[in-house]
């Protein structure tokens, strides 16, 4: 029998089995929180190719990955990428892996949503802050709603399974809360609300809604049961009573959730961040390009044995201004 490779491991003992892969910094949306609306893009050449994403994926699938998520920019509008998904699904027929997801703005479901599915992709998270198409079209600045409504139709008749996200912005979707989570309940979608982060200088202070305040207004109105369901993530979980759905709560401002995490996230550029609210990143892609497999493997280990304890972006810990400089779309969220 051939040897198992000992999983990734990092200097504090937690074993990282889910990667993250930004596959595209580029995105047909401008949501306001995450790029500028003249937002330029990477060099080609700086960009892995699919070729290598799937290769370096592969790696880390090799040393105990078990679940990938495919994210951006927005990873549909990338060429080729159901290419890359149903060349990636060979690891799931294999049982090397548990899961291969993405997270999408929705916006080319219409069209993939098949595809995914047939590739033996069984859940997306698709990013939906408001329900309103005017807010829709605020926020993303060149978004429309009803294609992303459409695209989720398409998604639900694939029989793929949808949680939505949604990025809590004071002043802007606050009086939505309790539709978004009857919206979703009637739909059997879980749903997750994500305080904005001050990621590459994203305007978010006069935005900034912390979500406590969101979850004592959904008390006024549903039941929800604490739940012990949790990803390894940062994302804590309660059950609403009247609907049956879950709703996850991501605070990564007000709560520090580092000591369980479990992933790691690759920038389209082969940078291997070990924690998304730090700077440090580990380059994977001149390894990559030598073209000697072992080494990569070596370099992966390397990356990973430097993951930091946790992030310092907290309010009380180093406070806001440690945030770094990177983008939600050039690390992948
Ligand atoms: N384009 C895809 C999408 O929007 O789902 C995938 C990439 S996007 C960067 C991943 C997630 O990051 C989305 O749910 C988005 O709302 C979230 N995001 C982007 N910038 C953020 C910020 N500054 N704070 C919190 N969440 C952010
Ligand atoms: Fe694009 Fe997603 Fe960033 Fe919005 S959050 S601009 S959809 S990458």
């Amino acid at each position: 029998m051939p040897v198992r490779p000992l999983p990734l491991t990092d200097s504090f003992g937690r074993t990282i089995r889910y990667l993250r892969l930004s596959v595209t910094d580029r995105c047909g949306f401008r949501c306001v929180y995450c790029m500028a609306e003249d937002a330029g893009f990477l060099p080609k050449a700086e960009v892995l190719t699919l070729e290598e994403i799937d290769r370096l994926a592969s790696v880390f699938v090799k040393l105990g990955t078990r679940k990938l998520r495919l994210t951006g920019g927005e990873p549909l509008v990338r060429p080729g990428i159901m290419d890359l998904v149903r060349s990636l699904g060979r690891h799931l027929r294999s049982g090397a892996l548990d899961e291969l997801t993405l997270t999408t703005n929705g916006s080319m479901l219409f069209k993939h949503a098949a595809g995914l599915a047939e590739a033996g992709v069984k859940r997306v998270n698709v990013s939906l802050d408001t329900l309103d198409p005017h807010k829709f079209r605020a926020i993303t600045r060149w978004g429309r709603l009803d294609k992303v409504l459409g695209g989720i139709d398409a998604a639900v008749d694939a029989g793929l399974r949808i949680k939505i996200n949604a990025v809590a912005l004071r002043g802007v979707n606050d009086d939505e809360v309790h539709r978004m989570v009857e919206w979703c309940g009637e739909r059997g979608f879980d749903l997750t609300f994500i305080e904005v982060m001050p990621l590459g200088g994203a305007p978010c202070s006069e935005q900034y809604l912390p979500l406590s305040r969101v979850r004592s207004e959904l008390e006024m109105r549903w039941t929800l049961e604490d739940t012990d369901h949790r990803t390894g993530g940062p994302a804590r979980y309660v059950r609403v009573t009247e609907t049956g759905g879950r709703i996850g709560f991501i605070t990564p401002l007000t709560h520090s959730f580092c000591e369980s995490c479990n992933r790691v996230r690759l920038t389209c550029t082969g940078m291997l961040c070990l924690c998304l609210g730090r700077e440090d990143a580990a380059d994977l892609r001149t390894p990559l390009r030598q073209g000697d497999d072992e080494r990569l493997e070596e370099a992966v280990r390397d990356a990973v044995a430097r993951k930091p304890a946790g992030h310092d972006f907290a309010p009380g810990r180093a406070g806001r201004h440690a945030a770094p400089q990177r983008r939600m779309s050039v690390t992948g969220g």
